[in-house]
């Protein structure tokens, strides 16, 4: 199934003119956001926290940063570009009552407005736009003339011109030079919360813990270990991220793309399958958002405890010492 993609020619910036955009929250993707849309001849509100860093960032941006409940009440689009698990209690202390109809809210990221911790009043137009992208990316590209492929999807459309709000926000942050993809709240809820949870953060890091403990374990020093497990990592994605599976192994020696075909299905196997599976049936039940949800007001107590154990990894340790070796890293410590 082919999705719909928008362009610039098929976005119209005058949807948004005479129009005050509220951003809240100058975040990785608030402040990328934010000057981006005031460059595309925007005029842009921004929400922060007095005496933190990133309001002190907006104020040299050149934004005189007010208290949420000002923005929305001044603005006719408003762009949720807080942190997910903060959203909700924002939206219901400082959002809700000053959300009046005929105005548009805008997400970056699904999660609250399909699990339901969301629920804006009627006449409300409920509207996404998803950079495919960290926010720091959004604005070097914008600068630089590019853009940053996005996902566009319509949750509300009381005004029944929602979609062409969404594409000139899309448009006005650059993602129009590179294409706007058509999606739903749904799917990109799920993908993305499938897709960190199975590959990007979830099964690499355990594939790269397994890896590490099964070679020290059976006696290799844990240093190299480190460098065969995890650090060559990078390499590898370099290569997915600029041809796919077929450039790796075009560039890798003939002994490495043997073992690649014939062991890696060894080691995610039917059994990997069947849990991924499981997964997505927790993603799509709503049973992850509640769990999380739950987690976060009970102050995290399986998030803070797992977190720990595995920063106290011996794979940590050892990479900690070793990144310092390497001077051209611009190696981050936590
Ligand atoms: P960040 O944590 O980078 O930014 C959130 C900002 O909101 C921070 O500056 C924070 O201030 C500020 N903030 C928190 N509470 C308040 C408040 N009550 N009033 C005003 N400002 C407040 O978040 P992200 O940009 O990473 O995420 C925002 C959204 O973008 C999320 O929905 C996320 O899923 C989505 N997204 C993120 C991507 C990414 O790469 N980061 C990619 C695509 C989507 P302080 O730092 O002082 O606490
Ligand atoms: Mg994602």
């Amino acid at each position: 199934m082919a999705v719909n993609m928008y362009y610039d020619k098929d976005a119209d910036l005058a949807n948004l003119k005479g129009k005050k955009i509220g951003v809240l929250g100058y975040g990785s993707q608030g402040h990328a956001h934010a000057q981006n849309l005031r460059e595309s001849g925007m005029e842009v509100m921004v929400a922060e926290l007095p005496d933190t860093a990133n309001y002190k960032l907006a104020c040299e941006h050149k934004f005189k940063p007010l208290a949420v409940a000002e923005v929305v009440k001044g603005a006719d689009l408003i762009l949720m570009t807080l942190p997910d698990e903060i959203q909700p209690w924002v939206y219901k202390n400082d959002i809700h009552h000053n959300l009046k109809a005929g105005k548009t809210l805008g997400f970056t990221h699904g999660f609250n407005i399909h699990f339901g911790q969301i629920v804006p009043p009627d006449g409300v137009d409920v509207i996404m736009i998803a950079p495919k992208g960290p926010g720091h990316l959004l604005r070097s590209e914008y600068v630089g003339g590019g853009g940053v492929p996005c996902l566009v999807a319509v949750e509300k459309d009381h005004s029944g011109k929602a979609l062409q709000t969404a594409l000139a926000w899309g448009s006005g942050i650059g993602g129009g030079r590179a294409g706007i993809l058509e999606t739903t709240f749904k799917d990109e809820t799920e993908t993305d919360l499938f897709g960190e949870q199975v590959v990007l953060c979830g099964g690499v890091t355990e594939l790269i813990k397994a890896a590490f403990e099964t070679l020290v374990e059976a006696g290799y020093p844990p240093e190299l270990c480190f460098f065969e497990c995890m650090h060559e990592l990078k390499l590898i994605v370099d290569l997915f991220y600029q041809g796919g599976i077929s450039y790796m192994r075009y560039s890798v020696s003939n002994t490495a793309e043997y073992g690649d075909l014939t062991r890696g299905p060894r080691v995610i196997n039917e059994e990997s399958r069947k849990e991924m599976k499981k997964i997505l049936h927790e993603i799509v039940t709503g049973q992850f958002a509640k769990e999380f949800i739950l987690e976060n007001s009970a102050n995290r107590p399986v998030f803070n405890a797992l977190y720990k154990r595995d920063y106290h990894h011996q794979i940590e340790v050892v990479g900690r010492k070793l990144r310092r070796m390497m001077k051209w890293i611009d190696s981050k410590e936590v």
